[in-house]
């Protein structure tokens, strides 16, 4: 049987071909030990003895200062906690506040009714649960009402010196993730893993204060002053300002 042969579609002198496919750039190694290197040096250049900005001089008190300091400026909540720990000093003294006298000391740092109540709950659980002393493992701070992973990362890592995680605040992750991109996730949950996964261990407690500092004062979240920046030129986010 005779076999037909194919005919091919003859173009038309004028028709153009079509684009070549382009392939997409493949991505930087934002995570490399050589860029890592370059941000701890950086970072630890710029804010050598970093330190957690909530005036307290024991773990209850950072752990209020902590909670009190959602949704709030640290400078707002250090002008109301001296007065506060002045007249409530211990775990005892917030268990036994009613939820209305507490939310008038507190009410300047906002969402001032759940963070009484989260206060108040979480002194009565120390109390009856734990001896009036802050817990030292993140599975126990995980119980106290108003406790979240970040939360329980700022009393373990600045109250007690343990390296549990990585606080993950709003500045860490806008840092780690549009800023350095050192992190894809879109979660602080998530974005604090990554970090666990390339920042040494040793390091977990003084990166979380570097970052958050570095965040404050450089890397701003409206308009970063990049031209101050030592790490300009290893960083290529879009939000750069030079
Ligand atoms: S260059 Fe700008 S955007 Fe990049 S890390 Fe520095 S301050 Fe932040």
């Amino acid at each position: 049987m005779a076999v037909k042969s194919r005919s091919v579609p003859k173009r038309s002198a004028g028709a153009k071909t079509a684009p070549a496919k382009r392939r997409a750039a493949p991505r930087p190694d934002y995570t490399s030990p050589e860029r890592l290197q370059k941000i701890f040096a950086a970072l630890d250049q710029l804010f050598p003895r970093a330190q957690c900005a909530l005036r307290h001089s024991n773990p209850f008190e950072l752990l209020v200062a902590t909670i009190l300091s959602a949704q709030c400026t640290d400078e707002r909540v250090n002008k109301v906690t001296p007065g506060l720990f002045a007249k409530y000093p211990t775990p005892q003294d917030f268990a036994a506040l009613e939820p209305e006298v507490l939310e008038k000391e507190i009410r300047s740092t906002g969402f001032f009714r759940s963070k009484a109540r989260n206060l108040i709950g979480a002194a009565k659980k120390i109390v009856t649960e734990f001896g009036g002393r802050v817990p030292r493992t993140m599975e126990e701070l995980l119980t106290l009402p108003g406790v979240a992973r970040k939360t329980a990362n700022v009393v373990l890592g600045t109250a007690y010196g343990i390296a549990t995680g990585i606080v993950v605040d709003t500045h860490v992750f806008r840092i780690a993730t549009r800023r350095l991109k050192l992190s894809r996730a879109t979660t602080p949950e998530k974005v604090e893993q990554d970090l666990m996964r390339i920042v040494p261990r040793d390091r977990w407690i003084s990166f979380s204060h570097q970052l958050i500092w570095f965040g404050r004062t450089i890397c701003t979240a409206r308009r970063p002053r990049c031209g101050e920046c030592p790490l300009e030129p290893i960083c290529d986010s879009a939000d750069k300002t030079v």
